[in-house]
């Protein structure tokens, strides 16, 4: 990790490495001040080694910002800021805010003001229609912009990053799309840049000439007829030359069809985009989006496509991450596997931000440090999948000695099936860092073992055990229909750890997450590999038109069945429209508003909740994803005859993962 731990500079300001916490909405402050929860989340990322803080976003104003964000627009705010400053600066990080004004993607609920934008074209997130900003109102904001960047030079901050990516107003400024202008704000690519570079003109007047200001842009809008890399290039030029420091390169809007940091998004697939800007400025860039790991920053740097290194989710998962680098642990890392299902789907849902993997997320001001218990006990936990080994960790954290027994021989559980399906890989490896991170702790965890109530209270006996947790998870549930002999009926858990073949006609009974994630793995059977993708576009061998019907159409027939309306609905909303489009791409055939009657020899009759109308849809191969049930078993026949019993995860009730984790955590600093 020699270039990534190395010092470098942002116009003047000093940094231990070139690792940026970029900017992410959290929703700690529900007043708009800096609080206990905010100082300690940010102090425990500057402790664990990042060299420099974005805070993001910071709102400049009470017309553009968003829900529990943190304000820069009044003096009121600057002892609060001030403390945060001083907490990150104590452990050694430099600290910038990121001023954010969202324009037309603030919805006028939070606000109780209607939106304002530069052309009054409605807004794809919220609904609504933003008002034209008058002349006279783009020079409030721009001042309103200069006047939280005088604020925050005042708090103490080492720079400000202005927001001009993703959507936003400054973005909406330059995209054609949402800028209709026919003043001198609106037009060609140089006019609808003037919004954007007269806001970093008042700020450098107003904090001086040494005062770093960094702009984060997107480095492709991803938004058909909007600006791509080219125009990002030129708008970069234009912002060197009017003394801004350096770009932080994202991607694409909130409202692109293209995904940006999903599961499926290649890590680091968007650093040619930073590489894109670099080559037209001299100033320092930032890369961004799926950078996950320091193995794939260093590489980023030693290729030259970025000077620095981007990365927000990571240090949610793991605060720790660069001191762990640095230390040459990579392997101890936790991973942040790009669920969104803490983070980014709890913003969507107005809850602060939390993490899957991390407990403690959010809760650093209550929690502390894990506290060791006054005692020591013996513990043995039934089942090393997730909420198992989660507790086995954070017990052993506290001083305990716990040893695993698992029926199967792998450890993971049931993260096994959400890691199967094409580029969900990265639920494995929370599996592996689980088993990596106890294996280290001296946990010990038995494989292969079947545990039985007599084997348990033989071994609570013999070998004192103080407390017994059940984490046996769960076991796919069977419907209640008649089912004819002749078609081959398979569970999706079978299918999807491969343990199962389905024949080409196949249908997927249960259009939730489990149904979605088996009809993708079905889906992509006969599909070109991206080896073979990568021979042939090279070659020019087919058209883009051929290669793209031999990537998205296999060999099988699908269709999912789903009972209710919608389908995926217990996915969350950052993954499920982009898992949505996979299936219409693949032309997977998704039927709601369907009950399954019965499966006969020939495929499965089906009757619409609507109009009652009945039909049987053929199939070869019915695949049944219709939920789970506890497997407690173990622990409703140990109820009384153990004194200290309890269960935890999917064997007390089935459930996400992010609560199995979460709830093991809790169980485990008890
Ligand atoms: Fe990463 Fe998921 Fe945690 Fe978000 S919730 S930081 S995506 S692991």
């Amino acid at each position: 990790m020699s270039i990534l731990f190395s010092p470098a500079k942002i116009g003047t300001l000093q940094l231990r490495n070139r690792l940026v916490m970029t900017p992410m909405h959290l929703g700690y402050s529900p007043k708009g001040e800096v609080n206990d929860q905010l100082i300690e989340f940010y102090r425990a990322r500057a402790r664990g080694g990042v060299g420099l803080i974005i805070v993001g976003g910071c709102g400049i104003d009470r017309i553009g910002n968003a829900f529990g964000m943190t304000q820069i627009d009044d003096d009121r705010y600057i002892p609060g800021l001030r403390q945060l400053v001083d907490a990150v600066h104590a452990e050694g990080a430099k600290i910038v805010p990121q001023l954010y004004q969202a324009g037309r993607y603030t919805h006028s609920a939070l606000t109780g003001k209607p939106s304002v934008a530069p052309s009054p074209i409605p807004s794809k997130l919220t609904g609504q229609t933003p008002e034209e900003l008058t002349e006279e109102k783009i020079k409030e904001v721009i001042d309103s912009f200069s006047n939280a960047a005088k604020r925050a030079q005042t708090a103490g901050f080492d720079g400000v990053e202005i927001l001009a990516s993703a959507g936003y107003l400054i973005s909406q400024f330059l995209s054609p799309v949402t800028n209709q202008r026919t003043d001198r704000y609106g037009g060609d690519l140089e006019a609808r840049m003037t919004f954007g570079l007269e806001v970093a003109e008042a700020i450098r007047k107003a904090v001086g000439p040494d005062f770093p200001i960094i702009v984060r842009v997107a480095g492709n809008d991803f938004v058909p007829g909007s600006n791509t890399n080219t125009e990002s290039r030129a708008f970069c030029q234009a912002l060197e030359k009017v003394g801004v420091n350096a770009i932080n390169v994202t991607g694409g809007w909130h409202e692109t069809q293209v995904p940006q940091i999903t599961m499926n998004v290649p890590p680091g697939a968007y650093a040619y985009l930073a590489h894109g800007i670099k080559q037209v400025v001299s100033i320092p860039v930032i890369a961004c989006n799926r950078i996950k790991t320091p193995e794939l920053a260093e590489n980023i740097l030693e290729e030259g496509l970025a000077d620095f290194i981007g990365m927000a989710r990571p240090l949610l998962a793991d605060p720790e991450l660069p001191n762990k680098a640095m230390n040459g642990e990579t392997d101890s890392i936790r991973p942040c596997i790009g669920c969104n299902q803490g983070c980014l789907d709890n913003i969507f849902r107005l809850k602060p931000v939390s993490c899957l993997v991390n407990a403690e997320v959010g809760r650093e001001f209550e929690l502390g440090p894990i506290p060791q218990s006054a005692q020591t006990q013996k513990v043995l936990v039934i089942g090393a999948g997730c909420a198992g080994m989660e507790f086995a960790r954070v017990a052993t954290l506290r001083g305990h000695k716990v040893t695993i027994w698992e029926e199967s021989g792998q450890p993971g559980g049931q993260l096994a099936l959400a890691a199967a399906p094409p580029d969900r890989q990265d639920f494995g490896y929370l599996a592996n860092y689980l088993a990596s991170a106890c294996q280290k702790l001296g946990v010990a965890i038995q494989y292969n073992v079947k545990a039985t109530s007599d084997m348990i209270l033989t071994a609570v006996q013999k070998e004192g055990y103080n407390r017994v947790v059940i984490a046996t998870g769960a076991r796919p549930i069977m419907p209640s229909i008649k089912i004819e002999e002749g078609v081959r009926v398979l569970q999706a858990w079978d299918v999807l750890l491969g343990r199962e073949k389905t024949g080409q006609n196949v249908i997927i009974v249960g259009g939730g997450a489990v149904g979605v994630d088996t009809a993708l793995l079905l889906a992509e059977a006969g599909t070109l590999n991206s080896e073979t993708l990568r021979f042939l576009m090279l070659q020019h061998a087919e058209t883009d038109q051929e290669l793209y019907r031999l990537l998205t159409q296999g060999s099988k027939k699908i269709t999912v069945l789903e009972m209710v309306k919608g389908i995926g609905r217990d996915i969350g909303a950052s993954t499920r429209w982009s898992m949505l489009a996979d299936l219409k791409r693949h032309k997977v055939s998704c039927l709601d508003n369907h009950t399954v009657l019965e499966i006969r020899a020939d495929g499965v009759l089906v009757e619409s909740t609507g109009d009652s109308t009945q039909k049987v849809i053929p199939a070869d191969t019915v695949v049944l994803a219709i939920g789970s049930c506890s497997q407690n078993e173990l622990y409703n026949n140990l109820q009384g005859k153990l004194e200290n019993l309890s269960i935890i995860g999917d064997a007390a009730k089935p459930r996400k993962v992010l609560d199995a984790i979460h709830e093991a955590y809790a169980e485990g600093i008890k």
